[in-house]
């Protein structure tokens, strides 16, 4: 069975201990604990009917990781974060989170599915914000906020309305929570779909060209608010972005993305920089207007 903690050929890791380790007990077993990583995909494939767009795809993101995908457009960046997501269903592979797999495990040398439950308790701990901001329109903001605190979750709506009016200060938006969302600029929507993925608490939040869809006067406080979730939280993150300054000045590691596979993947300063293969050169002098 593929295991959540050596998926390292694409991370560039070294995997947590090996068999022939001097070291034993409990000082590795707190080491492997560590090194799992939150997300790990294990030669996962996602075809949609006869387009294959991921194959034999393997990387791993570590605890507190905030890793940028960049890449050219239908590359598969936004069928990796729906796949973490569980909006769209894995035809081959495995995803582990935190070393649970999320939608398959292997059992008996054969690939099956995990239970609904264990898949839906995996999702929880997973935040997502889109490009369209994907807001439920027949609801406040507030209402927006609170829903999958107290409906997934659990959480009292008290609490819950508490805890969202605190958010919305976050975002600038303390006086919106009563709005309709269709009253809203693209700005404050997005803002507003930042403060409901983070009222969950999210051990991942997943961010698919959230600025996309912005008026250019507007991009910077979205992304600033996104800086301050990234200095202030250990949240895990998983960002697809066009804004490389952002992309540069948040991740730890960028992963260059084509054709279904990491093309390489290096801290900011090196990618940016100096770039080793040919198709991250081309895409960033595309992208960053060099000729
Ligand atoms: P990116 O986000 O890198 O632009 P996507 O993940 O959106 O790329 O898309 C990758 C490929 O998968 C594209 O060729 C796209 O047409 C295809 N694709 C994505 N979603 C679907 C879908 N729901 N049905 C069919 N094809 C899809
Ligand atoms: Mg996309």
């Amino acid at each position: 069975m593929p295991t959540p903690t050596d998926p390292a050929e694409a991370s560039g890791q070294a995997p947590a201990q090996t068999a022939a380790s001097p070291q034993a007990g409990a000082a590795a077993e707190t080491s492997s604990a560590q090194d799992t990583p939150v997300i790990a995909f294990h030669d996962v494939e996602k075809s949609f009917g006869p387009n294959t767009v991921l194959k034999d795809l393997n990387f791993s993101v570590q605890r507190g990781e905030r890793v940028t995908l960049i890449g050219p457009s239908g590359s598969g960046k936004t069928t990796i974060l729906r796949l973490v997501m569980t909006l769209e269903e894995l035809t081959g592979g495995y995803i582990f989170i935190d070393g649970e797999p999320l939608t398959h495990e292997e059992r008996d040398g054969r690939r099956v599915p995990v239970s609904k439950a264990a898949q839906r308790k995996l999702r929880t701990r997973i935040g997502m914000v889109f490009q369209q901001f994907n807001l439920f329109p027949n609801m406040t903001v507030v209402e927006n906020i609170i829903e999958a605190p107290v409906h997934v979750l659990g959480m009292p709506k008290k609490e819950a309305l508490t805890k969202a009016h605190d958010l919305l200060q976050q975002v600038g938006l303390g006086d919106k929570a009563d709005a309709h969302p269709t009253s809203l600029s693209g700005g404050q929507q997005q803002r507003v779909a930042i403060a409901r993925a983070l009222a969950m608490d999210p051990e991942i939040l997943l961010l698919d060209e959230v600025t996309s869809a912005l008026d250019p006067e507007v991009v910077g406080e979205v992304l600033g608010i996104l800086r301050r979730v990234a200095e202030t939280t250990n949240v895990t993150m998983l960002i697809v972005t066009h804004e490389m300054q952002f992309a540069r000045d948040v991740s730890h590691r960028v992963m260059m993305f084509d054709g279904g596979h990491v093309v390489e993947s290096a801290p900011p300063e090196e990618l940016f920089t100096a770039p080793k293969h040919e198709r991250t050169q081309r895409f960033l002098s595309a992208v960053l207007g060099d000729h």
